[in-house]
C-alpha cells in the first residue's frame, strides 16, 4: 500500500512529468542551437562483403555538445524528430556526407567502393522538400547519386504507401538506392516489400545478439534470408559482434556485414586511415 493519498500521489506524478517536459524542452532548444552552430560531424562504420572487402560504410551523426562532448546519434535522434528539427539535421547530414564521398572520390580512395549509406528518418524522406534537397545538394557538391544508399526505417512507409513509392521512383532516377533499416523489428509487412524498389534490407541487430543460441532468433533470420533471395534484394546483417556470429551468418547465405567485431563507427580521419588508405 502507497503511504501517498491521492493528491500527494498526483503531485508527485505530476512534478516528475514537468520534470520530463522540461528535459525535453532543455534539449530540443539545445539542438536548435546546435544546428544553427553545425555542432555535428559525421563517424563512418565499414561495411564488408562475404569475402572481408570493404564494400560501402554507413554515416552515422555525431553531436560535438559543447558540455557533454560527442553524443551518439541515440541520444537526440528522437527528439530531433519529436520537435521536427530532424529536417535541418538531415540537410545538414546529407550535405556533409556528399562533401566526403566527393572529396574520397577525388582522392581516388574509393576503389571497390560501392555506395555511401545515409539514414534518413522517415519524417524528412515523406517531406515534400527532400527529393528536391536531394537534388540540389547532389548538384552543387558534385557528387552522383548512383554511389548514395539511403537507409530508411519502416514505419510511415506503408501508411503512406503512394507518397514513398512517388520519392522512391524520383529519387531512383538519380541513380538512389534503398536500404530498409532494423529490418524485422517494425510491421515488417511483406506486401510492400516487392511493390517498393527496395535494394537493400537490415537485418535488425536485436535478431543478430543471440542468433548463436536462440533457435527462434536463426529461424527468424533464416526466414528474412531466404525473403529477401526471393526478392532479389542484398541481405545485411548488422550488430556482428563475434566472429562465430560472423562464420555462422556468412554460411547462412548473407551478402553484407556491419557490426563492433568487424569495425566500430569511427571519425571521418580515422575512417580514412584504417580502410581508405591501407590497400
Ligand atoms: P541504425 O541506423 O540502425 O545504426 C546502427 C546503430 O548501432 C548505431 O548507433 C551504431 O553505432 C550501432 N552499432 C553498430 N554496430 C554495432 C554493434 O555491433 N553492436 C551494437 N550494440 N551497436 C552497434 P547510433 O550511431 O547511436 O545510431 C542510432 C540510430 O540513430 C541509428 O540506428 C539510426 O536509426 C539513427 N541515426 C544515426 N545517424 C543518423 C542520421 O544521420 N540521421 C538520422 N535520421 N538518423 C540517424
Ligand atoms: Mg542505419
Ligand atoms: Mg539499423
Ligand atoms: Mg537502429
Amino acid at each position: 500500500q502507497s503511504k501517498l493519498d491521492g493528491r500527494d500521489q498526483y503531485s508527485f506524478f505530476s512534478r516528475k512529468m514537468q520534470l520530463i517536459v522540461d528535459q525535453k524542452h532543455t534539449l530540443s532548444s539545445e539542438l536548435k542551437v546546435a544546428i544553427q552552430k553545425e555542432q555535428f560531424i559525421l563517424h563512418f562504420q565499414p561495411i564488408f562483403n562475404g569475402d572481408n572487402q570493404l564494400v560501402s560504410c554507413e554515416a552515422l551523426v555525431r553531436w560535438n555538445h559543447p558540455k557533454k562532448g560527442l553524443l551518439a546519434a541515440d541520444n537526440f535522434i528522437k527528439q530531433a524528430e519529436d520537435s521536427r528539427l530532424i529536417i535541418a539535421l538531415g540537410e545538414i547530414v546529407l550535405k556533409a556526407a556528399f562533401k566526403t564521398l566527393k572529396e574520397w572520390e577525388d582522392r581516388k580512395m574509393l576503389d571497390g567502393f560501392e555506395r555511401l549509406s545515409i539514414n534518413i528518418s522517415p519524417l524528412h524522406f515523406m517531406h515534400p522538400t527532400f527529393v528536391e534537397f536531394v537534388r540540389k545538394t547532389l548538384m552543387q557538391e558534385g557528387v552522383n547519386g548512383n554511389m548514395i544508399m539511403i537507409e530508411i526505417t519502416e514505419h510511415n512507409m506503408i501508411s503512406n504507401f503512394k507518397l514513398s513509392s512517388a520519392i522512391m521512383n524520383s529519387l531512383s532516377k538519380l541513380g538512389l538506392r534503398f536500404s530498409i533499416d532494423d529490418y524485422g523489428s517494425g510491421y515488417s509487412s511483406l506486401s510492400y516489400l516487392h511493390r517498393l524498389p527496395f535494394s537493400e534490407l537490415k537485418i535488425d541487430r536485436t535478431f543478430i545478439t543471440h542468433v548463436l543460441d536462440n533457435e527462434k532468433d536463426q529461424k527468424i533470420v533464416g526466414s528474412i534470408l531466404s525473403l529477401a533471395h526471393s526478392l532479389d534484394i542484398d541481405a545485411l546483417v548488422e550488430g556482428v559482434e563475434n566472429n562465430q556470429q560472423l562464420e555462422y551468418l556468412k554460411k547462412q547465405k548473407c551478402n553484407l556485414f556491419q557490426g563492433y567485431h568487424l569495425g566500430k563507427p569511427v571519425s571521418k580521419n580515422d575512417f580514412e586511415e584504417k580502410y581508405l588508405l591501407s590497400s
